[in-house]
């Protein structure tokens, strides 16, 4: 369908269905098949989901607010205050440090919306009142510039450089504020955004092509699509596709770097940054859920399959490379330029070098949801899922403290080569971006766990939990429980239903092969094929249970051949959870490295409440070979000696390095 005319029949729509309050997105884009829930009709119960939930809040959300008023490492808030004129200094910090201080502010709305915890709203208060104060009248907003205007540099102009991270910035502020608008009602912080997004609408009415370049990092297609369904202000949604199409005003000088190498709408392969990827991608499925503009799902569906069939690891993580050249090995040179913290070429996945930016893998997360509200197909949920256990967690300790910036499936010590990013968990991380971005993910799962469409509830990602809705106009309450990831029973209770017919959708991972359903202890005719949905559809009532039993053995997993770095290896994965082997819990003398899986080991799951919080660990019988002495030597005959049974468990790889500095390894050589 022509674009522009799309775009007129989603406006339209929109202006029939949109309403100016709280709740008003949820029915307002016409193209999305599934619709999200509120976060507030969702409550953690108990388990997993409901633990982490409750460190983020209790000990990320306080650590992180301790730095964001500027007391330890960066200013963050002060910056705001100096741009406000509040006190006098010079701005210290990243360019993109207003854009991690958005995104805190966001994990702390979100948070808010699940938990009413008193102690939030002042936080936000404080925050939003010296952002509003920090605003030019115009809407700009950028402390960068903003203080050395303020302090009277005269060469201090916006725009002047995509790498000062500009529109990543005020994408997260709006991004942010709609967040607040729904959730409290309130409408002071979402005032920002819009006079935000109306600087950005006269700047950008006909863009020069330097200035069409600022695109670095788009956060601003998701939040600009996101005001659009706040307000029901079609310019902010025509501005999201301008933003979109003016990537191509000066391609000449463009990279696989920042995707703007060729269009975005011919491109068929994930290139170039994995952070800027994935939200280039996840802001494009955005703008499908409003316009249906085939020739955006022509591009995001085969980028998809190259990133999950090519690309990915088994953690979910995305990013193989620290640096390198994109495309590499083309037969046309001059189209190859330098790229970092980047997807590689395809089936390039090394481990202990691997990148997997822990913001690359919440990019991930959020371009699979919204690829699943377009579709309503169980595979995006599969990969949302495997990234969310095993390649966000990993980037955030257990207490909640201290983060990863870069998620390697194998560490080593001494490593092969000097790698920039620290190897064990640090509090604050010069490149802060990933650490607001766990608090606010983690926030917000609630937000994934659930969906409608027309006459159905689907649900998406299991844990113990309460569901509280309207479907058609009436009451719906659903009582989840179960011990899921650790455990693959579900069960889900009715407690109050419309009397009409309506279908319970319940997703079967891809990994479930011997998924089983009852209602009310009775078999039930709903085929529970891996990957897909099980509907059942029937008259329900209050007191009816769904049992559904997804059974997950320990399972060996070996990558596709041409992942030369994995080749006669295997990896343990149980349910959704990726397992990795690390050093604490070897016997003295055994390293990492000399370690070898039996392809008829048998794997036993054992819960153990004691280690790392309460995890399912993975028993085996190992092989253990002494490594002997590699000074010096890159090759040598092969050692003889003889290996011996060990008796091993493997922990989540999500949990590793939470016992001090350690060597870890996901992949495993085979016996
Ligand atoms: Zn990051």
């Amino acid at each position: 369908m022509c674009r522009r005319l799309t775009l007129l029949v989603a406006v339209l729509a929109a202006s029939f269905c949109a309403q100016p309050a709280a709740r008003a997105a949820e029915s307002i884009s016409p193209h999305a098949v599934v619709e999200a829930v509120p976060l507030s009709d969702v409550k953690r119960t108990e388990g997993f989901w409901a633990n982490r939930f409750a460190v983020n809040r209790d000990r990320s959300l306080p650590a992180m607010w301790q730095i964001m008023k500027g007391t330890e490492y960066k200013p963050f808030l002060v910056n705001f205050l100096i741009a406000a004129g509040d006190q006098d200094g010079d701005y210290h910090g990243a360019q993109w440090n207003d854009g991690d201080f958005y995104k805190f502010l966001e994990g702390v709305t979100a948070t808010y919306a699940v938990s009413h915890d008193p102690r939030l709203p002042a936080i936000l208060d404080q925050s939003i009142d010296a952002i509003g104060r920090a605003q030019r009248s115009d809407g700009y907003i950028h402390t960068p510039v903003l203080i050395r205007q303020r302090n009277g540099d005269p060469t201090a102009q916006p725009f002047q450089d995509r790498h000062n991270f500009e529109m990543y910035n005020m994408g997260h502020l709006i991004t942010a504020a709609c967040l607040h608008y729904r959730v409290t009602g309130d409408d002071k912080f979402l005032n920002v955004a819009r006079k935000t997004a109306d600087f950005l609408d006269a700047t950008f009415k006909e863009p020069t092509p330097e200035l069409a370049r600022n695109s670095v990092c788009p956060s601003h297609y998701m939040a600009m699509v996101e005001l659009y369904r706040v307000t029901s202000e079609p310019r902010y949604l025509a501005l999201a596709e301008k933003f979109l199409d003016m990537r191509n005003i000066k391609l000449a000088d463009g990279g696989d770097d920042n995707q703007d190498r060729i269009p975005f709408v011919a491109q068929r392969e994930a290139v170039g940054h994995a952070v800027r990827a994935n939200y280039l991608y996840a802001g494009a499925a955005d703008l499908y859920a409003e316009d249906g503009d085939d020739a955006l799902l022509a591009a995001l569906v085969p980028i998809w399959d190259n990133v999950v069939h090519e690309k990915m690891y088994i953690t979910g993580a995305c990013g193989a490379l620290y640096d390198g050249a994109s495309p590499d090995g083309s037969a046309d040179q001059s189209q190859i330029t330098r790229v970092h913290q980047a997807y590689g070429r395809n089936y390039q996945l090394p481990n202990v070098t691997a990148h997997n930016e822990t913001c690359a893998a919440i990019g991930n997360v959020l371009w699979n949801w919204r690829m699943f509200l377009v579709s309503g197909d169980a595979r995006y949920v599969d990969v949302l899922e495997r990234a969310l256990y095993n390649a966000v967690l990993s980037g955030v300790s257990l207490d909640g403290t201290k983060y990863f910036y870069v998620n390697p499936l194998r560490q080593v010590d001494p490593l092969p080569t000097p790698l920039r990013w620290s190897r064990t968990r640090v509090p604050f991380v010069t490149s802060y971006c990933c650490p607001p971005n766990v608090l606010r993910t983690i926030a917000e799962v609630n937000g994934f766990a659930y969906s409608t469409s027309a006459n159905a509830v689907w649900v998406n990602l299991y844990g113990g939990s309460k569901l509280s809705i309207e479907l058609n106009g009436s009451p719906l309450k659903l009582t989840q429980t179960t011990d899921y990831p650790w455990d693959g029973r579900v069960r889900i209770a009715v407690d109050q239903c419309p009397t009409k017919e309506f279908s319970l959708k319940l997703r079967i991972p891809g990994w479930a092969e011997t998924a089983t359903l009852r209602v009310n202890g009775q078999p039930v005719d709903a085929p529970a094929t891996p990957g897909s949905y099980a509907e059942i559809r029937r008259r329900w009532k209050r007191g009816d249970v769904v049992e559904l039993n997804l059974p997950m053995p320990g399972r060996l997993i070996e990558a596709n051949p041409l992942v030369e770095e994995t080749r006669n290896q295997v990896a343990i994965q149980r349910g959704p959870i990726v397992y990795c082997l690390e050093s604490p819990d070897l016997p003295k003398g055994v390293r990492v490295q000399g370690v070898t899986i039996p392809t008829d080991a048998k794997l036993i799951a054992r819960f153990d409440p004691e280690l790392l919080g309460g995890v399912t660990v993975i028993e085996t019988t190992a092989l253990a070979r002494p490594s002997g002495d590699w000074s010096d030597k890159l090759y040598r005959p092969l050692s003889r000696e003889r290996a011996r049974e060990i008796r091993v468990w493997l922990v989540p790889y999500f949990a590793w390095s939470n016992r001090g500095p350690s060597e870890m390894s996901v992949w495993l050589p085979r016996q």
